[in-house]
């Protein structure tokens, strides 16, 4: 054999070799896993890197290749490189709330949402138990949901109106662009229903709904005394879907941390604007969140795969028999 021959084949040996070390069972502590203590599904939730939260029993293996990274096999399908897994996963999720609203339209009522964003189930469990949103407590405790990722508002508002995971509604960033799929809005107007979002200074998706913009015109600080304003005057006269967003939990979570005083103190100045707006509402009711947040440095942020990212509330009020 000439020396050349043997070369190629200590080569070829050698990447065989490392292609068996690489090639190794995983523990799954190596991907990110949560465990969901408030179990309602057995099984697992698979975050996919392509945007999509796909549903197994069970997780035969997983393994790590040279070439494509973390690939894991379960009962149900196989993926590559997923984002991370959530055990016993809630059986609510974001992308049910659409389907929820579009019933509520269906029955003949008039559907309410009201989307206070960054209010992660932690942090309503929290305020619930410690008294900071009495008005939501006396509704009855909401349902733990999941949202997708990344955890951030456009991605999760996108999923919220469409009941899609962002690998159909296109929108995996903050980067505006338009819907992949239809949304509430163009559903319920295909039923000669009307639609109206309550926004802040921006319109954050780039869907044809009717949508009022609102600015500090008080200079306070914040836009959601102006937004709570607008949704008192449109409750006067609702259309089909309203949709109010309110913006300060998570402006106030960043600035201070998500469980910090000054959070929760606005948290219940909105559990207050929601009272009023309730009360004279004849409709369905749905309460919920984009994400949630988890501490960091003295503030609060989101959009990693973490509990507190990824867990929101849903409340329903079902106006009568029908609808939700
Ligand atoms: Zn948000
Ligand atoms: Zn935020």
């Amino acid at each position: 054999m000439s020396r050349k021959n043997s070369y190629i084949i200590a080569v070829i040996l050698s990447i065989l070799l490392s292609c068996i070390v690489i090639f190794q069972r995983l523990e799954p502590s190596e991907l990110p896993v949560i465990k969901s203590e408030e179990c309602h599904l057995s099984g697992f939730a698979v975050y996919t890197a392509d945007g999509d939260i796909l549903y197994a029993n069970r997780i035969e293996n997983i393994k790590k290749s040279l070439f494509k990274g973390a690939i894991i096999k379960t009962d149900n399908f196989t993926v590559e490189n997923p984002i991370g897994i959530i055990q016993s996963p809630p059986l609510e999720s974001i992308t049910n709330i659409s389907d929820k609203a579009l019933k509520s339209i269906d029955m003949g009522n008039k559907v309410l949402i009201i989307y206070i964003d960054g209010l992660g189930y932690d942090q309503y469990e929290k305020a619930l138990n410690e008294g900071w949103i009495p008005f939501m407590k006396s509704l009855g405790k909401g349902t733990m949901a999941l949202t997708v990722y990344p955890p951030i508002t456009d991605v999760a508002f996108a999923s919220m109106v469409t009941g899609e995971t962002p690998k159909y509604t296109g929108i995996h960033s903050r980067e505006k662009k338009p819907l992949m799929v239809p949304d509430i809005f163009d559903k319920a107007s295909e039923k000669g229903k009307t639609s109206k979002v309550i926004e802040g200074n921006i319109k954050i998706l780039t869907a044809e709904v009717e949508t009022v913009l609102n600015i500090d015109e008080n200079g306070n600080g914040t836009i959601d005394d102006e937004i709570y304003e607008s949704a008192m005057k449109e409750i006067q006269n609702p259309p089909h879907i309203l949709l109010v967003h309110f913006h300060s939990f998570d402006d106030f979570g960043h600035e201070y941390g998500p469980s910090s005083q000054e959070a929760l103190e606005q948290l219940k100045v909105l559990d207050s604007y929601i009272e009023d707006m309730i009360k004279d509402y004849r409709g369905d009711i749905i309460i919920t969140s984009d994400h949630g947040m988890h501490d960091e440095e003295g503030g609060g942020n989101h959009g990693i795969f973490c509990e507190a990212d990824l867990f929101i509330p849903i409340i329903q009020i079902k106006l009568q028999s029908g609808g939700l």
